[in-house]
């Protein structure tokens, strides 16, 4: 029997349309399609729209014109996750009947209210690498009674992973593979920095980190080529494919662009944005040289 050919590497680039596309975005772009093409591999763009408050159709119709004048071009369909809740419902589930998912119901403000009762005593209620303090235990203490009894009543809530009942049932220490400059080719992951995240939100029925697990492994990516600033949540990645038994895709996080303050870009700055450039004149050739290609 001849061996099978081996599989062709897959890459793919996922915005979300929520602002215009900036210099840090066409680093991730080019670097994705260039990594492709240089391996005789694929290059996939997905569009990441599960937030359908902030998501529009003319932000995503830009990021098809801002890639396309910039050159790359992408296999068609493209994915938009807006068309796959179903994909997204169906693993929460899976991770419900494994009891790793529970409800809560503590808001943003009621969050914040018992961060800041709890240090005013001088003590620190711990932080996620974003600076974001950990979800409090409440929820996750509650019973199912009072579970049902708060969902009949109406109470708009979210999906958490109980992350240390999640590494338990996984039992091992979890690592990714990273091929970024500066970085070890083994990584080891610890989601637990995170403390329990979110998975499905009150207002959409996914969360990043469980559209964008699914997503690669029906898409089949092999490599995932994205900003430093998603280098920590790869460990909630790694958890999630391996409670889903999804494949592990090798990662390869890139520096990112900083504004002139030093600061990572953000969707709302115009100067550094793809079509402000476009108009002032520039040409792809000179965004290349200016994100360091
Ligand atoms: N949608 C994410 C963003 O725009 C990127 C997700 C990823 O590459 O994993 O920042």
């Amino acid at each position: 029997m001849p061996n099978s050919p081996p599989e062709k590497p897959v890459y793919r680039f996922a915005p979300s349309p929520n602002g215009f596309l900036h210099l840090g975005h066409a680093l991730s772009a080019f670097l994705n399609h260039d990594m492709a093409k240089a391996s005789g591999g694929r290059f996939l763009l997905r569009i990441e729209d599960i937030d359908l408050t902030r998501c529009t159709a003319e932000f995503e119709e830009m990021i098809y014109r801002d890639l396309t004048w910039l050159g790359l071009d992408w296999e068609m369909p493209v994915r938009r996750q807006s068309e796959h809740f179903d994909a997204y419902r169906d693993a929460l589930d899976r991770l419900r009947s494994m009891g790793l998912v529970y409800p809560t119901f503590l808001t943003r403000g009621e969050v914040k209210a018992h961060v800041t009762a709890y240090e005013t005593n001088g003590k620190n209620w711990p932080r996620d690498p974003d600076g974001s303090p950990l979800y409090p235990d409440d929820d996750r203490l509650r019973n199912e009674a009072e579970r049902a009894h708060l969902i009949a009543k109406g109470i708009k809530h979210a999906w958490r992973m109980d992350v240390m009942k999640a590494m338990a049932l996984v039992g091992k220490q979890l690592s990714w593979q990273e091929t970024g400059t500066g970085h070890p080719e083994t990584i080891p992951a610890d989601p637990t920095i995170w403390g329990d995240v979110i998975l499905s939100r009150s207002d959409a029925p996914s969360s990043y980190h469980l559209s964008v697990v699914i997503d690669d492994a029906l898409q089949g990516i092999t490599h995932v080529v994205r900003g430093e600033d998603l280098y920590t949540a790869t460990a909630i990645h790694r958890l999630l494919q391996e409670l889903l038994g999804l494949p592990e895709p090798v990662y390869h996080h890139h520096q990112l662009i900083v504004g002139s303050d030093g600061r990572k870009l953000s969707k709302s700055e115009g100067s550094t944005g793809i079509a402000a450039l476009r108009d002032e004149g520039l040409l792809p050739g000179d965004i290349r040289r200016i994100v360091g290609l």
